[in-house]
């Protein structure tokens, strides 16, 4: 069947999409390989998006399904596998062997969160362990908690938590960071915050909640104990986007390449949310999905408009 439009995933940002986009008449399939809401529905308390002082994940993704709904949007429950371009048409195929066609499609598929694989971060996941600073990190204000990961993300979680924790334990394997000096620096500076460098987190213990870590360091074999109320593994994301590689829009790290107007390097392909990346700025919220997902399907209707 052939679209105006095909949103790729039905989280925030393409929820947020399909809203604008069928308020503004056009012809649209969302295609969700899951449960429409996304992320949210693994996220137990949303405490910082506006409106709410606090609503469950579940709940707030029920709301966004239902007002994408209420403006009768076309919806396919199925997993884009292949998404190519052939004569200014988008052709998807699904696992299930649909095909739909459109003018023009808006990638937002997400991305999900690497784990460290280590004895107790699943079970205390939500109960300590987190995978998101800005989310959680207000549950343990006044507590020492630890950081895992090298990166931009990593030291940026931990400057957030400095001003929040009591205790800051930055855990990373190597001897130095995958981030730019000036960021590096003002960490070190940071008072609150301990490095454990060239040094892994093998376990995570606690009774009902996160009460304490194991590290090792891999010099010297040694093992070591921290109490700490929570873990916050930041050791990076990976996008939902191998069915797009056929276009070639993505990144080193297969995030895929937006401007200002959530446009790609492909015309009538647009992108929006955790999948994208637009700059090193960007967090990954439900604020700024919903925000590009606005934004994306703008720029779908002014491209509609330019075609005409
Ligand atoms: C534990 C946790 C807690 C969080 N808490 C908060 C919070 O309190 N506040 C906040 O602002 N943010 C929070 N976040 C971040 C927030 O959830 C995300 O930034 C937001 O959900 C991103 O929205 P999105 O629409 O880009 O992607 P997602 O929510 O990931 O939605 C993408 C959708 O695309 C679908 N999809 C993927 N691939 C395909 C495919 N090939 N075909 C069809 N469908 C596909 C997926 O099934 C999914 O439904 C949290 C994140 C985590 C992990």
């Amino acid at each position: 069947m052939d679209y105006d439009l095909l949103i790729i995933g039905a989280g925030p940002a393409g929820l947020t999409a399909a809203i604008y986009a069928q308020r503004a008449l056009l012809k649209t399939l969302m295609v969700e390989k899951s449960l429409a809401g996304g992320k949210l529905n693994k996220t137990a308390d949303v405490d910082n998006y506006p409106g709410f002082i606090t609503i469950k994940g579940p709940e707030l993704a029920e709301k966004m399904v239902a007002q994408a709904k209420y403006y009768k949007i076309d919806w396919n429950e199925g997993e884009v596998v292949k998404l190519t371009k052939k004569e200014n048409k988008f052709i998807i195929g699904t696992n299930e062997g649909n095909i739909f066609t459109s003018k023009v499609i808006i990638i937002a598929s997400g991305a999900i969160e690497n784990k460290l694989g280590v004895k107790g971060e699943k079970e205390f996941t939500n109960r300590g362990v987190s995978y998101c600073a800005i989310c959680d990190g207000w549950l343990f204000r006044g507590q020492a908690v630890a950081i895992v990961g090298g990166g931009y993300s990593a030291l940026e979680a931990a400057l957030y938590m400095s001003n929040i924790a009591s205790k800051v334990y930055l855990i990373h394997r190597r001897n130095s960071f995958r981030a730019e000096k000036e960021i590096v620096e003002h960490t070190q500076n940071n008072p609150q915050i301990t490095f454990f460098l060239n040094s892994l987190l093998t376990e995570i213990k606690g009774n009902r909640e996160v009460e304490k870590i194991i590290i090792s360091n891999r010099e010297n074999q040694t093992e070591q104990e921290l109490l700490v109320r929570a873990v916050f593994p930041c050791i990076g994301l990976l996008p939902f986007s191998n069915f797009t590689h056929e276009l070639g829009i993505h990144d080193q790290q297969n995030y895929i390449t937006i401007k200002d107007d959530c446009s790609t390097e492909v015309p009538g392909c647009f992108a929006a949310g955790d999948v994208a990346r637009i700059n090193e700025n960007k967090i990954k919220q439900i604020v700024t999905a919903v925000a590009e997902g606005a934004i994306a399907a703008q720029s779908v209707i002014k491209y509609l408009e330019k075609r005409k």
